[in-house]
C-alpha cells in the first residue's frame, strides 16, 4: 500500500534548539497514530509541519507518494509556491488545542470559510456542506451561534467540522481536549472516535492514555524531538512499561 504520508528525517529547530530531531513517520490511508510525550519534547512542532505552518530545516514529506512543499535552492530547502501550500493544506485538516474559530463569524459561516476563500465553492454548496459537517459532529442546531456562545466541547466540535468541511485526507488533533472542562473530554473524544471508526487517516497528540489505547493502531512516544519508543497500545504498554522515561511520563499525567 502506498502511504498517504511518510515523514523523514524532519528536522526543525528554533535558534541552536532542536525541536523536532530528525523524526521519521510514516502513515498508511486509514491509520490512527496517537503521539505522547511531555511538553515541550516537539509534538506540535512536528504537527505544524506537517501542514506547512511550520517551514523544516531538512528532511522531506512525502504525501501520496509525492515529495511535496519544498524545493532545494543552493543546497536549502525553500517552501513551495504559496498557492500550492494552500491546496496541500486543504486536504489536511488540523484541530488545536484553543479550537481558533472565528469569533466574529457563526457556527456555519466559520466551516464554510476555508470552502469558498481557498477551494473557491459557491457559497450555497459550501452552506450545505458545512451543514452536513455540523450535523456529522452533533452541531447542526448550533448552525447560526457565534463561538462566544458556546461551551468548550461544542466549540471544539465546530473546529472539527469545519476541518471536515474541507474534505481533508488527513487529520491532525493537536489536544483536542487539553482546553476543555473534564466533563466535556467525552463529547469531543467521541466525535474523533467515530471519525476513526469511519476510515478517517489521523494523528491525534493527546495526554489521554486511556483515549490513546481506546484509538491508535500505533502509538509514539515523544522527547527532545525525537521519537523514542513507538508500537502498538498493547505492544507498547506491555513492551515498555519496563522504560523509566515513559513510566514516569504516565505517571505524571
Ligand atoms: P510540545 O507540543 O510537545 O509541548 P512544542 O512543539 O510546542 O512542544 O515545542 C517544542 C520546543 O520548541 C519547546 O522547547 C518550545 O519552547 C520550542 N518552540 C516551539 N515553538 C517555538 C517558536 N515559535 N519559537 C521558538 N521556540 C519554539
Ligand atoms: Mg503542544
Amino acid at each position: 500500500m502506498q502511504p498517504l504520508l511518510e515523514l523523514k528525517d524532519i528536522v526543525k529547530s528554533f535558534g541552536s534548539h532542536r525541536a523536532v530531531d530528525s523524526v521519521s513517520l510514516s502513515l498508511n490511508p486509514q491509520d490512527k497514530t496517537v503521539i505522547i510525550g511531555p511538553s515541550g519534547s516537539g509534538k506540535s512542532t512536528l504537527l505544524r509541519t506537517i501542514n506547512f505552518l511550520e517551514t523544516i530545516d531538512s528532511g522531506s514529506i512525502m504525501f501520496e507518494g509525492r515529495d511535496v512543499g519544498y524545493r532545494r535552492h543552493k543546497g536549502h530547502l525553500i517552501l513551495d509556491k504559496p498557492r500550492n501550500i494552500c491546496k496541500l493544506r486543504a486536504q489536511i485538516g488540523m484541530v488545536f488545542q484553543h479550537f481558533n474559530l472565528f469569533p466574529h463569524m457563526t457556527v456555519v459561516e466559520n466551516a464554510m470559510e476555508g470552502q469558498v476563500t481557498v477551494q473557491g465553492l459557491a457559497r450555497k454548496e459550501a452552506r450545505e456542506i458545512a451543514m452536513s459537517m455540523l450535523d456529522k459532529v452533533g452541531m447542526k442546531d448550533f448552525a447560526d451561534r457565534y463561538p462566544a456562545a458556546l461551551s468548550g466541547g461544542q466549540k471544539q466540535r465546530a473546529a472539527i467540522a469545519r476541518a471536515l468541511a474541507m474534505r481533508p485526507k488527513l487529520m491532525l488533533f493537536d489536544e483536542p481536549t487539553s482546553a476543555l472542562d473534564p466533563e466535556l473530554v467525552g463529547e469531543v473524544f467521541a466525535t474523533i472516535k467515530q471519525l476513526a471508526d469511519e476510515g478517517m487517516t489521523m494523528i491525534i497528540v493527546t495526554h489521554n492514555m486511556g483515549f490513546a489505547r481506546e484509538v491508535a493502531d500505533q502509538l509514539y512516544f515523544m522527547e527532545d524531538g525525537s521519537f523514542l519508543a513507538q508500537g502498538e497500545p498493547d505492544e507498547f504498554f506491555g513492551k515498555h512499561c519496563n522504560d523509566p522515561r515513559i513510566q514516569s511520563f504516565i505517571q505524571r499525567i
